[in-house]
């Protein structure tokens, strides 16, 4: 039976977590899977009770898991401590010590939230490209320093860190429409010299097919904006892909609405909106759970092999938004809880009505 590791995290972490779980718990009764739940602390939560933000047995549980499912992490009440005792720190040794280097974020505009987007909407619709964000590298992990007249945070990347999420991204790439993007900023910094060497080679001798393009990251930023339909797969080291995808985002008309996936080598992977913990609206119930609800479709395609239970969440979350269904974040005043029951409600119908036309088929 597969193992779910659940990390709830803090501010509106458990509350998106619990509404995903109403949406996995139906897709597994209905699909006929099992799976067995462990909970765990992280981040502030794992402060308060162990005083570290990564304790031992959460990394011990999440290595035996096949699958981690996270809320989200931090909040102002931690925000004076040291950077590695902060929550934040405690996410990314997470990734880290599962090996998770490629972060792969969708951003997919739907034609009924495309009102939601600041942008023109004749500029966002039909948006759909596919972010692979470096994860275990660069500026974050890198030797760090500060004084009080000075501070360093040191980017470091080497040939194999790159290569390897540059050959997951190329990979995705051929399998959706063939376009590859990277962004970097080689007119300044070494390292995206190095990128854009090994990126051009990997390119070169096995992905030639792809349509390749590289941009530097302050164009890239704004031809998010102004052109978002072009982009199919991008790939981008990690800074740059924390911030891009966050104004990626917007096109989508809520940062509610972006899951990810962060990937290694072997087939566990840590599933988890790309949303903070949001202090501002915690212990409301009125986050936007369809974030996290995109991650279990990841993980459910990625992590257990299941894409047409994926597909099927996504065709269920598709719909509930087409009926009008909206979270406060896109304007309306359903719950988050609510939400996450009309989605498994609406998948279940699903479900039926294909059951009932293969019946008559047949
Ligand atoms: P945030 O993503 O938490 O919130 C930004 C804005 O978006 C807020 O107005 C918030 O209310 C809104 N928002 C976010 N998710 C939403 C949802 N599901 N539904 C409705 N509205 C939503 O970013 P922030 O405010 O800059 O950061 C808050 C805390 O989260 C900080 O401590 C930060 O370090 C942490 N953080 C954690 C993660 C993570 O756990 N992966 C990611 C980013 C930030």
């Amino acid at each position: 039976m597969a193992k779910i590791l659940l990390l709830p995290g803090d501010g509106i972490g458990p509350e998106v977590l619990a509404a995903a779980r109403i949406v996995l718990d139906r897709i597994a009764a209905c699909a006929g899977l099992a799976f067995r739940y462990e909970e765990a602390l992280i981040g502030g939560a794992a402060i308060e009770r162990h005083g570290v933000p990564l304790p031992d047995a959460t990394l011990t549980a999440a290595r035996a898991a096949d699958a981690v499912l996270l809320g989200a992490v931090g909040g102002p009440q931690w925000n004076d401590l040291p950077g590695p005792r902060r929550p934040e720190a405690g996410l990314l040794a997470l990734r880290a010590g599962l090996g998770l280097y490629a972060n792969l974020r969708p951003i997919r505009v739907r034609t009924s939230t495309v009102a939601a987007t600041p942008l023109r909407p004749e500029i966002a619709r039909g948006t759909d490209m596919l972010f692979v964000r470096e994860l275990t590298g660069g500026l974050y992990f890198g030797a760090k320093r500060r004084d009080a007249e000075a501070a360093e945070d040191v980017c470091c990347y080497t040939r194999d860190e790159i290569a390897r999420v540059v050959r997951r991204a190329a990979a995705l790439a051929r399998a959706r429409r063939g376009k590859l993007t990277l962004i970097d900023k080689a007119n300044v910094l070494e390292t995206s010299r190095l990128w854009r060497a090994v990126t051009g080679e990997i390119i070169g001798a096995d992905y030639a097919d792809l349509d390749f393009e590289i941009l530097l990251v302050d164009a890239a930023a704004m031809y998010l904006m102004t052109r978002p339909r072009d982009f199919d797969v991008i790939v981008t080291e990690n800074l740059f892909g924390d911030i891009l995808t966050d104004e990626a985002s917007v096109l989508a008309g809520s940062i509610g609405l972006i899951g990810s996936a962060s990937l290694g080598d072997g087939r566990r992977g840590l599933y988890e909106p790309v949303h903070g913990s949001a202090p501002d609206i915690a212990g409301q119930g009125i986050a936007n759970p369809l974030g996290m609800i995109e991650s279990v479709a990841m993980m459910l395609e990625l992590g257990f092999d299941r894409p047409e239970e994926a597909a099927l969440v996504r065709e269920a979350v598709d719909a509930v938004l087409a009926q009008g269904v909206r979270s406060h974040d896109l304007g309306g005043d359903a719950t988050t809880m609510a939400i996450a029951t009309v989605v498994a409600d609406r998948l279940s119908e699903i479900r039926e009505s294909r059951h009932d036309a293969d019946r008559i088929a047949h």
